[in-house]
């Protein structure tokens, strides 16, 4: 028996036909850079996520370096981020010229801890950039009146959480930008790389279309320098074709981390904490474990697959090091990533797999 952290393959064949057709349409239509399936996927997920504008790019990754390229942070400017994530949030800082601050996590959520925000601001400050992690919102509301308060951007990284909702607000609406990654294992997973903006700013829309071009203003005429990230039609084709299923999976999803709840409960695994302001799509269903390497490789011994996200913490990564942050500067963040283990969660597995991994994580948890 062999169970799988996320089963790609199984969503593809479950959609083939459409998939199928619209890949073909695609490639008859000769239109792969930009073109008119980006531009429709655009406006899909701009409608969706409940903002005015949405940039198709090459990735997750870029989506935040764009915006910060678009939003005007770069050398000399500090950008507050948490450490407990993927390492894109940080890298594209660094990349854009900034200086990263972190921000130790909330225990409960894993989410940026805004009691702790305050204390790091400073007159550099310029943006900071809230990680929606495993499917749920950070606490908007308190980073959205610090940065009013301070005169501070906000980028929400929604790289895990596109449909997730805070307060009835879609995640990526509420920051200035809202960066989304098509990463082929995010719950809008396309078949290749791919990423988007969604911004409700004309004029930080208008920043961003020009700087996922070498910056080109018209045709060969460059206001300013930008890069190369352009979302190609294949993924948007695809991309399209998978949305109006999205909502049908996080729901999926949602039921599924509801059964392992109720497995686990009056257990000593501690399960994931969804504040009552906040709709999860559960990227990852995440448990806490007191011996959760020992599970890990229980599981791993039954076929079972699960993940450590994340091991170590942005702020005591190696190259990370010219920062000057040790052990212990965020101790939330690295308690967290020793006890952390994702288990599988996809929309496809079935009630009785569901049993099969809970039963496998209780015989071993201390
Ligand atoms: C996946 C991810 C990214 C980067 O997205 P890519 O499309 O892989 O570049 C950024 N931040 C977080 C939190 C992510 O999970």
């Amino acid at each position: 028996m062999n169970i799988p952290l996320v089963d790609i393959k199984a969503q593809y064949e479950s959609i083939q036909d459409d998939i199928d057709s619209k890949v073909q349409e695609v490639l008859h239509s000769g239109q792969f850079i930009l073109g008119p399936y980006v531009q429709k996927l655009e406006e899909e997920i701009a409608a969706y996520c409940n903002t005015r504008f949405a940039i198709g790019v090459a990735s997750g990754t870029d989506a935040l370096l764009l915006s910060l390229k678009a939003l005007g942070v770069g050398p000399g400017d500090d950008v507050i981020i948490p450490p407990f994530t993927f390492f894109a949030t940080g890298g594209a800082v660094h990349n854009a010229g900034a200086r990263i601050i972190f921000c130790d996590i909330d225990e409960e959520t894993f989410n940026i801890d805004t009691e702790k925000l305050e204390e790091k601001i400073t007159i550099k400050t310029k943006a900071i950039i809230p990680v929606h992690l495993f499917g749920q919102c950070a606490d908007m509301a308190p980073i959205r009146d610090l940065a009013l308060t301070h005169n501070i951007h906000v980028i929400e990284d929604a790289a895990q959480s596109i449909g997730a909702l805070y307060n009835g607000k879609k995640a990526g609406s509420m920051g200035d930008t809202g960066c989304i990654s098509f990463f082929p294992t995010k719950n809008l997973g396309g078949y290749g790389d791919g990423g988007m903006v969604v911004t409700s700013q004309e004029h930080v829309a208008k920043r961003l279309s020009m700087l996922r071009v070498h910056g080109e203003e018209k045709r060969y005429y460059h206001a300013e320098i930008g890069i190369n990230s352009r979302l190609d039609g294949l993924q948007a084709g695809i991309i399209s074709a998978k949305l109006p299923h999205l909502e049908g999976w996080s729901e999926k999803r949602r039921q599924n981390a509801a059964k392992y709840n109720e497995l686990f409960a009056n257990s000593v695994v501690r399960t994931p904490v969804i504040h009552e302001k906040n709709v999860s799509i559960y990227n990852q269903y995440t448990i806490r474990l007191n011996n959760r390497d020992e599970v890990m490789q229980h599981l791993q011994s039954k076929g079972i697959a699960c993940a450590v996200y994340y091991p170590k913490p942005l702020h005591i990564q190696e190259c990370f090091s010219y920062l000057d942050y040790k052990p212990g500067d965020c101790p939330v963040s690295e308690k967290a990533a020793e006890e952390v283990l994702s288990l599988p969660i996809f929309p496809e597995l079935t009630d009785g797999q569901i049993e099969t991994v809970a039963k496998a994580v209780l015989e071993v948890a201390r």
